[in-house]
């Protein structure tokens, strides 16, 4: 068997930087061990994109319909706990990129308990599509961190992933750096192009957090006009 450049650099890595869970601190080589992402909770309750009421199913409320293009929003835990924005901090700003697995097997553990009550957020085998990062931000990190979960998921799950389905046109500020929801509907808005037509097409949308939701309903109003179908998103985080 050869040893590959870069598996035998990651081999040297894992000595001089032993790995430790994020959250606990014990050197268990990975960024999050078993049991801290077990005491992790789920969310039981679906939100609506728009006004963020409970709704059921996580589908848009009939008020909200005419704003938001996001058909059904789908968040594995609320934002608020601070061991999934340890999480998230260490993936978007940290670059530890193998954080994906953990934030995967959170997702994962999600989606069989919807299952278990009766949601399928993979009921009419979707595409699975990335919320695409800016070139300039991703040269910036070195990976897209919706991508690296949008695979992960895609293979867990056998479903088709196409991260180049959305490309971002132009870079405008990260939604994180505005305050007001107006602005940053304003922002995200003719911040994305669908590259091919998807008539008919059921498209499940992969982020990591859902704050204002402009981003995903930006996205999500671009592939109808392309002619999907559905269009739903399932995030690890609700914000
Ligand atoms: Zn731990
Ligand atoms: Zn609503």
């Amino acid at each position: 068997m050869s040893v590959t450049y870069p598996h035998l650099l990651s081999w040297l890595a894992d000595i001089i930087f032993p790995k430790r869970c994020l959250l606990c601190r014990e050197y268990v080589n990975a960024y999050a061990c078993t049991s801290c992402l077990n005491t992790i909770d789920l969310k039981g309750s679906f939100s609506c994109i728009g006004c963020g009421l409970q709704v059921s199913a996580g589908r848009t409320c009939p008020f909200c319909k005419e704003e938001c293009s996001v058909d059904q929003l789908f968040a594995a835990t609320e934002f608020k706990n601070k061991d999934i924005q340890a999480l998230i901090k260490a993936f978007k700003y940290q670059f530890i990129s193998e954080v994906s697995s953990s934030l995967v097997v959170i997702m994962a553990k999600y989606i069989k308990q919807l299952a278990r009550r009766g949601y399928l957020p993979f009921g009419q085998s979707p595409l699975l599509v990335p919320v695409p990062l800016h070139s300039y931000r991703l040269n910036w990190r070195g990976f897209n961190q919706s991508e690296l979960i949008a695979e992960e998921l895609g293979n867990l799950y056998q479903l088709q992933t196409e991260p180049g389905l959305l490309i971002r046109s132009a870079h405008k500020a990260a939604q994180v750096e505005i305050e007001s929801h107006e602005e940053r509907k304003k922002n995200s808005e003719g911040q994305f192009v669908c590259t091919r037509d998807i008539k008919g097409q059921a498209i499940l949308l992969i982020d990591d957090v859902c704050t204002s939701g402009a981003t995903l309903n930006e996205c999500a109003r671009i592939l109808k006009l392309k002619g999907a179908s559905y269009v739903g998103a399932l995030v690890i985080a609700k914000g």
